[in-house]
């Protein structure tokens, strides 16, 4: 496995099931999500947030208001999580559905979860939160406010996970708005296009 710099650019860092951040890697300047209008309880890193605030009000405006459901996960909260994975559906189920400690993007704190506003229900509770009004929303115009679907449909064989029509990754708007021009995963843009610039050697998984 291969664990990136301690400084790992948050914008194109590539975190997929072989590269990592490092289990103490915290991101800078962590902030509550109370500062979007979409509600508190949640972090996100400082630079996510304009963008967020815009989103939320854009994705309400079209009556398809979206909230978060999860966004900042930390090492150790990764390791529980994905410990749950493994408890209801065993290793290899819990592989697809979920990253190991260290390989989510959630641990950069520019990664969220998103659900509907007005059903207080986990987005995979549904038979496909995509094709919601709010998922379907979300799917044509988070790009131009620089969020990015890190794991489409039918793209597993290139994104290592399978479809998660909530999980976004903020990158910027001008990041992502070539990301998508390019037709490309996010996972296959980075890695043609960033990485192994920043990476420390190789370590051994913990
Ligand atoms: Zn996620």
């Amino acid at each position: 496995m291969i664990a990136h710099a301690r400084r790992p650019d948050w914008r194109t860092a590539l975190l997929d099931t072989i590269y990592r951040l490092p289990a103490d890697y915290v991101p800078p300047r962590l902030v509550s999500t109370s500062r979007t209008g979409i509600q508190a309880g949640f972090e996100v890193r400082r630079e996510v947030i304009r963008d967020l605030r815009a989103l939320a009000a854009a994705s309400r405006a079209a009556d398809a208001g979206i909230a978060v459901w999860s966004s900042y996960r930390s090492y150790g909260e990764q390791a529980g999580a994905f410990d749950l994975w493994v408890r209801t559906g065993g290793y290899r189920d819990a592989l697809r559905k979920s990253a190991r400690p260290g390989h989510s993007e959630h641990q950069l704190g520019t990664a969220i979860d998103f659900r509907s506003a007005d059903a207080l229900k986990a987005p995979w509770d549904y038979a496909d939160w995509g094709k919601t009004k709010p998922g379907r929303w979300m799917g044509e115009n988070a790009w131009r406010y620089g969020f990015i679907l890190s794991y489409p449909q039918g793209a597993s064989a290139e994104t290592c996970y399978g479809y998660e029509p909530w999980h976004y990754r903020y990158v910027g708007r001008e990041l992502a708005a070539e990301i998508q021009a390019s037709g490309s995963t996010l996972r296959r843009y980075l890695w043609e296009h960033f990485a192994s610039v920043e990476l420390d050697d190789p370590q051994p998984e913990p």
